[in-house]
C-alpha cells in the first residue's frame, strides 16, 4: 500500500459540487488502501479576487499582509474538502502551512520552501486520517504566513511528496496530461505517457502551462514521480491514466523530440550599428541586468565594415517598454545608430533528451520551416532543445509543420 499526495487545482475545486467530486476521488484512493495527503488550491478566481482587494486598499501593500490575505483562499478549500470527506465517512483533517509546519524563507509573496516538518502529519496519516493541506502557503521563520508565488500549490504538493517520501504525487487538473504540443492548435497532438524531468522543465518554462516551473525543479531535485491527470475524466481501467514525469531511465524508448512548446510572451530588440569592440555586450546587457530585465535569446551579427555590428536579443513582452527606456537612456555610452523593437514574434522550441545523442535535429527544424517559407529571426540551443524566433502569424503553421517533421502526429 502506497503513500500518495494528490493535488487538486482551482478549477477542480471551483464549486461545491466539484469539491464533493474531489472527495469521491480521494475516497477511491483511501478505499484502495493508500495513505493519502491532499493539497488544494483556492477555488478558481478566488486568488485573483484577493490580489485585487489588496491592490484596491494599497498599491504598495506590506507583503506580509498581502500574504495574510491571499493565502486565505486555500484555507477555505482545505476546510471544505475535509468536511466533504467526513460527510462520506472518511476521517480527514485540514492543515494550514503553519500547522504542519511548512517553513519558508522570508521573501513574502514569492517565498521558497526551506523545510517541512512532516512528522505529525505522517503520524496522523498512518492512523488512516486524510491530511488536507492548504497549498500555496507556509510560515516564514519570523512566524508570519508566507505564500509561494502564483501557481505555487503545485510546488507545495511536490515538496510535501518529497517530505513524506510519497510513492507518487498526482496533480489533478483540467487537462488529462502533457501533450506533444498544444492540442488546441495541433489536432494531431498526442498525450505523452511519460516525459523526463528535464523535458518537462523546458516545456513548463517555454510556455506549456500545465505545471509551475518551480514544482518541476523540485520534483527533479528530489526525484519525486509526478503524474499529471484530469479531475474530470474517469480513468478507463488504466492504472496510470495521465502523464508521468519521471527520471530518464524510467523511459524505455526515447523519442528524438518529445514535445514542441511555444511562447508568445517574447519581444525582439535590435540595436543597429553598435561598435564592434571588446566590452560592447557587457555595456549593453549590464544596464538591463541592473534594471532586473531578463534577456533570453541573443544574436550578434557579423560586422560588415569591421567597425560596427547589429545586436539582436529578446525580452518578455512585459519588459519591452522598460528595455527600450533603459537603452535609450544609455544611448550616449552605447553609440548605436538605431533601436528597433518588435513584439510581433513567437518563440517555438523543440525539446527532447534524445537530441543529446543524435545529430541533425536542428537541421530538420530549419528545413521544415524553410519549406513553409517561414523566416527564422533568432536561434538558440541547449543540450536538449532548439528554439527559434519567428513572426507571430506563423505560430500555427510552424507548430503543425514541426509536429509532422518529427513524426509526432498521432495516427
Ligand atoms: N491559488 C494560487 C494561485 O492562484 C495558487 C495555486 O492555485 O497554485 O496562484
Ligand atoms: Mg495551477
Amino acid at each position: 500500500m502506497a503513500r500518495l499526495v494528490l493535488k487538486f487545482g482551482g478549477t477542480s475545486v471551483g464549486t461545491i459540487d466539484r469539491i464533493k467530486n474531489v472527495a469521491r476521488k480521494v475516497k477511491q484512493e483511501v478505499d484502495a488502501g493508500h495513505e493519502v495527503a491532499v493539497v488544494v488550491s483556492a477555488m478558481s478566481g478566488v486568488t485573483n479576487q484577493l490580489v485585487d482587494y489588496v491592490k484596491q486598499v494599497g498599491r504598495l501593500a506590506d507583503e506580509r499582509e498581502y500574504d495574510a490575505v491571499v493565502a486565505s483562499g486555500e484555507q477555505v478549500t482545505s476546510g471544505l474538502l475535509a468536511i466533504a470527506l467526513q460527510e462520506i465517512g472518511i476521517p480527514a483533517r485540514s492543515w494550514q502551512g503553519w500547522q504542519i509546519p511548512l517553513i519558508t524563507d522570508d521573501v513574502h509573496g514569492k517565498a521558497r520552501i526551506e523545510r517541512i516538518d512532516s512528522a505529525d502529519l505522517v503520524a496522523r496519516m498512518a492512523t488512516g486520517e486524510v491530511a488536507v493541506v492548504a497549498g500555496f502557503q507556509g510560515v516564514s521563520k519570523d512566524g508570519r504566513i508566507a505564500t509561494l508565488g502564483r501557481g505555487g500549490s503545485d510546488t507545495s504538493a511536490v515538496a510535501l511528496a518529497a517530505a513524506v517520501q510519497a510513492e507518487r504525487c498526482d496533480i489533478y487538473t483540467d487537462v488529462d496530461g502533457v501533450y506533444t504540443t498544444d492540442p488546441r492548435i495541433v489536432t494531431k497532438a498526442r498525450k505523452l505517457g511519460r516525459i523526463t524531468y528535464e523535458e518537462m522543465l523546458e516545456m513548463a518554462s517555454l510556455g506549456a502551462k500545465v505545471l509551475q516551473t518551480r514544482s518541476v525543479e523540485m520534483a527533479m531535485k528530489h526525484r519525486v514521480r509526478v503524474q499529471v491527470l484530469s479531475t474530470f475524466e474517469e480513468a478507463a481501467g488504466s492504472a496510470l491514466p495521465g502523464t508521468l514525469v519521471v527520471d530518464e531511465d524510467e523511459i524505455v524508448e526515447q523519442e528524438l523530440v518529445s514535445g514542441i512548446a511555444y511562447s508568445r510572451d517574447e519581444a525582439k530588440v535590435t540595436l543597429v550599428g553598435v561598435e564592434d569592440r571588446p566590452g560592447v555586450a557587457a555595456a549593453i546587457f549590464g544596464p538591463l541586468t541592473d534594471a532586473a530585465i531578463n534577456v533570453d535569446m541573443i544574436v550578434q551579427n557579423v560586422s560588415e565594415d569591421g567597425t560596427t555590428t547589429d545586436m539582436t536579443f529578446t525580452v518578455t513582452k512585459a519588459d519591452l517598454d522598460r528595455t527600450v527606456q533603459v537603452l535609450e537612456g544609455a544611448k550616449a555610452d552605447l553609440k548605436y545608430r538605431r533601436l528597433t523593437a518588435d513584439s510581433n514574434v513567437v518563440k517555438v522550441s523543440v525539446i527532447g533528451v534524445g537530441m543529446r545523442s543524435h545529430a541533425g535535429v536542428a537541421q530538420r527544424m530549419f528545413k521544415a520551416l524553410a519549406d513553409r517559407g517561414i523566416n527564422i529571426q533568432v536561434i538558440s540551443t541547449s543540450e536538449i532543445k532548439v528554439s527559434v524566433l519567428i513572426a507571430e502569424e506563423y505560430t500555427e503553421l510552424a507548430l503543425r509543420a514541426l509536429h509532422t517533421a518529427y513524426g509526432l502526429d498521432q495516427a
